[in-house]
């Protein structure tokens, strides 16, 4: 008789934790996958696919403003938010259903439950435990927001993606992805947004000409930009709307505070000091370069540990855990030159160095940039522009960064992040024939350098 129940058992329901028990089990791994909440995890519920949804909704807005200048009159516009979130949630209900049907044909087990380690190959869940050989923690992140006085009346991403009732006026509280995302979102709906950030300009670690360039779109979209404002305090007044108070001494009205001030990883009612598993300070689990934790036989991949909070890098990770366990492979990722896209409005994708990193790691670099009106708003009208720009080591005449701002950026960065994998040189990008007309054209038409 088999000492385990499970060649691997997997906590956590997300997009790690589904796509290595879906893969092991391909792989003829005996598998078992422990979930306590809705099937897909953030990205499908609360994260990703919602919020994606949530973009196009709000963009609506504009391009009925745009459509004036096509020739189009379009009168008698209502935006209808229960209409918009319950079309979403039932989106989301068939995700959440198209996930176990995907896991059950790939034979995995299926637990609804919390999963707690108890010991180096044991797992409780629900009323029983389980023996596994190895055991994979993919349980993810939550939302962090600080302690202030008020700190009980705002909400995080969680809560936005199911409000009883659209708000006037929002104030959103960060200057990372979902901060920036979340602002474009309450404006293009109709909210008047604020979005306030602790420091001078928001989206640190990105290029700072994106940076700029996104900050200067946004606002031209009018959401009230506050840098270098700090909530100090947040009261309900009678009529429900709050009053917040800034460090500055700023002071705000608004009915809804959303914070998006980062995640910490999952780690509650994990069990992890059952089994002495290494923690950073922030909770995030320490892996080694094929995931296994401080314990042999016990692995961690995605948001739990806390490096790229990315699901095209918890999946990534997953398939390296599989075929690491189960087809004798000995793999491990690059974390380099991994793409990425911010659904601000307008967009942002980005690959590579940004300028400063650059700067830093070669001799001499070389800045292509480029500025323009999309095609679309010489009739439009809109006052919008796209930002690129394409960074290249001079001595190799190597890309190492490119970037851009402008509609569909992610969509188009995704091709030019294989070209900058297979090690595409700016020869290269000037010999390839552009597709015109297009914005992405740009990116091989960028003759004069910068600096
Ligand atoms: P998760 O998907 O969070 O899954 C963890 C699962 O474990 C959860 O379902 C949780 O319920 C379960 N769990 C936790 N503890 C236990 C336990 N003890 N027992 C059983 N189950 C447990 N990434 C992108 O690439 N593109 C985007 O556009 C994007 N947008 C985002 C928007 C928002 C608002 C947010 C919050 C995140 C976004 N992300 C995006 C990030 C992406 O969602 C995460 O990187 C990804 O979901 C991480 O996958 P994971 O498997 O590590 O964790
Ligand atoms: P981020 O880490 O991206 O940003 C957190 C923001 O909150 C930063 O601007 C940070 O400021 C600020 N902040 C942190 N602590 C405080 C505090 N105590 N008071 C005030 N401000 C604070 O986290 P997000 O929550 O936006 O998103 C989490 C992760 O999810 C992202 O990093 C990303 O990996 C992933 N994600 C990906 C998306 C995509 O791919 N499109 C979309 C959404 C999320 P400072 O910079 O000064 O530290």
């Amino acid at each position: 008789m088999n000492k385990f129940d499970y060649d691997l058992f997997v906590i956590g329901g997300g997009s790690g934790g589904v796509r290595a028990s879906r893969f092991s089990a391909y792989h003829g791994a005996r598998v078992a996958v422990a979930e306590n909440g809705p099937w897909g995890g953030t990205c499908v519920n609360v994260g990703c696919v919602p919020k994606k949804l949530f973009v196009y909704g709000s963009h609506f807005s504009e391009e009925f403003e745009d459509a004036a200048g096509f020739g189009w009159d379009l009168g008698g516009l209502n935006f209808d938010w229960p209409r918009l979130r319950d079309n979403k949630s039932r989106e989301i209900e068939r995700l959440n259903n198209a996930y176990i049907n995907t896991l059950e044909s790939a034979g995995v087990d299926l637990i609804e439950a919390t999963a707690t380690i108890t010991g180096r190959n044991t797992v409780q869940a629900g009323d029983k435990e389980y023996r596994a050989k190895n055991i994979l923690i993919a349980t993810g992140g939550k939302p962090h927001v600080p302690e202030f006085p008020g700190k009980e009346f705002v909400i995080t991403s969680n809560e936005a993606f199911y409000l009883e009732e659209f708000p006037k006026r929002a104030l959103v509280v960060g200057g990372g992805y979902i901060a920036v995302e979340f602002a474009g979102i309450f404006q293009g709906l109709g909210a008047k947004t604020t979005l306030a950030y602790r420091g001078p300009l928001f989206l640190r670690g990105f290029d700072i000409g994106v940076r700029e360039f996104v900050a200067e779109e946004i606002a031209k979209k009018h959401v009230d930009l506050r840098f270098n404002h700090d909530v100090k305090k947040i009261s309900k007044n009678p009529d429900s709307s709050f009053l917040v108070e800034f460090d500055s001494g700023d002071k705000l009205e608004t009915d809804l505070v959303m914070y998006a001030t980062g995640r910490v990883p999952n780690t509650e009612d994990l069990g992890i000091d059952a089994v002495n598993l290494e923690t950073r300070s922030n909770g995030a689990i320490v892996v080694n370069d094929q995931y296994e934790t401080s314990v042999p036989g016990i692995y961690a991949i995605g948001d739990v540990t806390d490096r790229i909070q990315l699901t095209p890098v918890a999946l990534a990770e997953a398939m390296c855990v599989a075929r690491n366990l189960f087809q004798g492979a000995d793999s491990r990722l690059d974390y380099a030159d991994i793409p990425t896209a911010v659904f601000c409005q307008p967009n942002i994708g980005t690959v590579g160095c940004t300028e400063e990193s650059a700067t830093e790691k070669y001799d001499h670099v070389s800045i292509y940039e480029s500025r323009f009106k999309p095609m679309k708003h010489t009739l439009s009208g809109r006052d919008e522009q796209t930002f690129m720009k394409l960074i290249v080591d001079s001595s190799s005449d190597r890309v190492v960064g490119v970037h851009m701002v402008g509609p569909d950026a992610g969509e188009i960065m995704q091709g030019v992040g294989i070209a900058l994998k297979c090690g595409a040189t700016k020869a290269d990008f000037d010999t390839t024939i552009g597709i015109h007309p297009t914005s992405a054209e740009e990116f091989v038409s960028m003759r004069e350098v910068r600096k």
